[in-house]
């Protein structure tokens, strides 16, 4: 029997971290973890290194790291441990690191992310910020690199599946007319601007289907989470915004669709749990047990879909129009939503302000070629500049 597979989580402690060590757990005889990373939740760190005995585990500050160090020596554990943003870079692109699972949420995943791509991993990509940012230049490396990208993004994941194994080119080439993007509409699926303007944190984090990290959660609320993952699929899939249809499917049974020339519509379904597709992801082409309860039609009993309300939820929109404009415009739109969500979160910016910030800084900012990674990172670092100051302004 061959060796098991080296695998480096980055964000290990967040709720795509824990899906994944979940999966992983499963089949020691496949996978061993080769490094955990967390940004500051060291008491989570150091139960997942007791778990799984990672080689190495990385935290942000080194205070953090010298207590998981004095806590694992206590407990015999062999486990190194390093601190820094470039201690991220060196786990992804380790030699002995075959499988790579991108789940930092934010533009701090991209160089990690981007090294690992680099080094010719396996990339298992849930950090959608990450190819938002940096698009062209990112799929570049993939193929540059001969990474294998596999989206974990539950939609991407899903029209992966239902795509031919060879689907880059352009999807006409493959005859796909269109790719079907479900949503489930987030908390406030029907809400009237009015209402929305008195969403608090607590209700926007509080998802009907999914259980996931507070960025997220609000970005789904707010739809810049289709957004962003309209952007992600015109990368993915080489498409353009025009060929990605929005569907509001309120049950998230049906993850995605690719609707081919021949009227055909192939979708994959399956229970709303991450541990899908990071198993799909982990185990490409095969397939193995994810922990995931089969599909119970019959209590499902029913699918429902519905068009994106557009003008109760702006950020789906401005998320497209960032994607036709290219160059550093994702880039920008991804910084300004990243503030504004933070600001959010922190009551200091109202639930429907979110996409207003995010307009203004997008109008304030310049749009330039994204072909370089410093031309991004200084697009990114402008927008949030743009952001702060209007958020203290206000
Ligand atoms: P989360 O907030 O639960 O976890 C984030 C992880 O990243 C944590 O381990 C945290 O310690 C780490 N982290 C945060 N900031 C960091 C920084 N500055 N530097 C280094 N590490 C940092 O988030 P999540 O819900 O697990 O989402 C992770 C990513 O996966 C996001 O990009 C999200 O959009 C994407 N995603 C999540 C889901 C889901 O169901 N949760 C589904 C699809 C895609
Ligand atoms: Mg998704």
């Amino acid at each position: 029997m061959s060796q098991p597979q080296a695998v480096t989580v980055l964000g290990a402690t967040g709720s795509i971290g824990v899906s994944t060590l979940d999966v992983l757990a499963r089949h020691p005889e496949r996978y061993r973890v080769h490094a955990l990373t967390a940004h500051r939740s060291r008491e989570t760190l150091l139960e997942q290194c007791r778990a799984h005995a990672p080689a190495l585990a990385v935290l942000d500050r080194e205070a953090d790291a010298a207590w998981l160090r004095e806590r694992l020596s206590a407990a015999g554990l062999a486990t190194e441990v390093r601190c820094g943003p470039e201690a991220l870079v060196e786990v992804s692109e380790a030699a002995e690191v075959e499988v790579v699972m991108a789940a930092i949420v934010g533009a701090a995943g991209l160089l990690p992310t981007l090294a690992a791509v680099r080094a010719g991993k396996r990339v298992l990509l849930a950090n959608k910020e990450a190819l938002v940012m940096s698009g062209s230049l990112f799929m570049d490396a993939v193929d540059r690199h001969g990474a294998t990208l596999l989206p974990i993004d539950s939609e991407h994941n899903a029209i992966y599946q239902c795509l031919p194994v060879e689907h880059r080119g352009g999807l006409s080439r493959h005859g796909v007319t269109q790719l079907l993007l479900t949503a489930s509409g987030g908390p406030f699926r029907g809400w009237s601007a009015e209402a929305l303007a008195g969403v608090t944190p607590e209700q926007a984090c509080a998802h009907p289907n999914w259980s996931m990290g507070r960025k997220i959660s609000v970005d789904s609320a707010t739809l810049m989470n289709k957004g962003l993952e309209l952007i992600e699929a015109c990368w993915l899939f080489d498409a353009r915004p025009s060929q990605i249809q929005v569907v509001v499917h309120p049950q998230s049974v049906i993850h995605s669709m690719a609707a081919y020339a021949d009227g055909s519509v192939l979708a994959q379904l399956g229970n709303p749990d991450m541990r899908t597709p990071i198993a799909y992801g982990l185990s490409w082409p095969q397939r193995i047990d994810a922990g995931v309860e089969a599909l119970d039609l019959f209590q499902i009993a029913r699918l429902d879909f519905e068009p994106a309300d557009e003008a109760a939820f702006p950020c789906l929109r401005l998320a497209r129009e960032a994607m036709e404009d290219g160059g550093t415009a994702p880039a920008v739109l991804n910084a300004a939503n990243e503030v504004a969500v933070e600001a959010f979160l922190d009551g200091r910016l109202g639930f429907a302000e979110i996409g207003e910030l995010v307009a203004r800084v997008r109008e304030a900012c310049p749009v330039a070629p994204a072909t370089e990674l410093e031309g991004i990172l200084a697009a990114d670092a402008r927008a949030r500049r743009e952001a702060q100051a209007r958020l203290e302004r206000r």
